[in-house]
């Protein structure tokens, strides 16, 4: 869909990067450690000021204490916390349970790890989860339940009846819950999203996966970490070794400056994405795809049934000529079997400065005066 969009000069709303950068405070502090000569190998574990930030972090946010020496680990990007994580804790043919539409790099990173991909359909039009589905999904083959909160693509965030029916599942069949959090702070209109780790029975059974890319507008700087009960962590630790044994020495420093900013700052982040989301909506809702507002992360999803399509990935296909916007169908993300649900779904992404999601919005409305 990206190279479409370069070659129809169309708006990529596909992909979700944001096109500004992050706090000015955060670019100057990683610019001072690299003078200050932060440009050797740090420790494996993450240096002591970022994993002490992560500690004090959920503190501030969640209500959880946590030992950042013993029970936290930086990575390179949430992408390597999920395949350290998955390749410490699955062997082949044991089973890891997921939400569909499942965040592409699960599928991959389940088959690397020689797991076996057991999906979960989130329900349409609200992507609920099915309890009974998912208690039959966990079984004792399961060995780990790895859930997005809040969800891409579909932007929902669950509910903690929702998140302490995953742990109760994996109590019963002893699993581990992984939880990716990369949009904890992206939360709109006053919805509260619980970590994992607050929910009763989890803290011992879990993995909290986070990165400061979606947060503070650095996708490219992949700094992610975990937060897990020590033998989990150590487990952890020992594929991260091999993996890429350290991360980013002079970006570590300018992330725990990042982490301890006041709340203004991440208040500030989210206002401006719930504006960003709300601009496109307005083109969305003028053209006809029937939604209910995001109430999480980069991402809206929307449904081009009552415009009369049945099928978005066609949709998704032309839309580049015929309005020059780049989607994703909803489809893409998930299992064949799974695919029929989301069949008439799209998913943008509003990451994006003001002018670039009112001219989208703007050709999106366009739509309604199709044919
Ligand atoms: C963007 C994204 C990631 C990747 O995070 P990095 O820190 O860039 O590795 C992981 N999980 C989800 C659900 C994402 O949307």
């Amino acid at each position: 869909m990206t190279a479409l969009a370069q070659r129809t000069g169309a708006i990529n709303l596909g992909q979700g990067f944001p096109d500004t950068d992050g706090p000015q405070v955060v670019l100057e502090a990683a610019r001072s450690a690299i003078l200050a000569g932060a440009n050797q190998y740090p420790p494996g574990l993450g240096v002591p000021v970022l994993r002490e930030a992560i500690a004090r972090h959920q503190h501030r946010f969640h209500g959880i204490t946590v030992d950042p020496d013993r029970e936290v680990l930086v990575t390179t990007g949430a992408t390597e916390a999920l395949a350290a994580t998955l390749l410490a804790l699955v062997r082949p043919g044991d089973e890891v349970v997921t939400l569909d539409p499942t965040y592409d790099a699960y599928t991959a990173l389940i088959a690397l790890a020689g797991g076996r991909h057991v999906r979960v359909p989130l329900a349409p039009p609200d992507f609920r989860l099915p309890l009974d589905r998912l208690a039959t999904a966990v079984t004792d083959r399961t060995a780990v339940i790895l859930v997005n909160n809040p969800h891409n693509p579909t932007g929902t965030v669950l509910t903690q009846a929702e998140l302490a029916a995953i742990v109760a599942a994996a109590e019963q069949h002893d699993a581990i819950v992984v939880v990716d959090e990369v949009y904890e702070h992206l939360v709109f209109d006053g919805v509260r999203h619980t970590t994992i780790a607050a929910i009763p029975g989890a803290a011992e059974r879990s993995v909290t996966i986070s990165s400061a890319g979606k947060t503070f507008s650095l996708t490219g700087w992949k700094i992610g970490w975990l937060v897990a009960p020590q033998p989990l962590r150590d487990a952890v630790l020992t594929v991260k070794q091999y993996l890429t044994f350290a991360t980013g020495a002079p970006l570590q420093p300018a992330i725990a400056e990042g982490l301890d900013q006041p709340d203004a700052l991440f208040v500030g982040v989210r206002d401006r994405l719930q504006h960003g989301r709300d601009l496109l909506a307005a083109g969305l809702a003028r053209a006809g795809f029937a939604f209910a507002p995001a109430p999480a992360t980069y991402f809206q999803a929307v449904d081009a049934a009552p415009l009369g399509v049945a099928d978005a990935a066609r949709l998704a296909r032309e839309l580049p000529e015929q309005v020059g916007v780049v989607g994703i169908p909803l489809s893409a993300f998930a299992a064949p079997e799974h695919a029929d649900l989301y069949r008439s779904w799209l998913r943008f992404a509003f990451c994006k400065r003001d002018t670039v999601l009112q001219e989208a919005s703007d050709r999106l409305a366009r739509l309604a005066m199709r044919d």
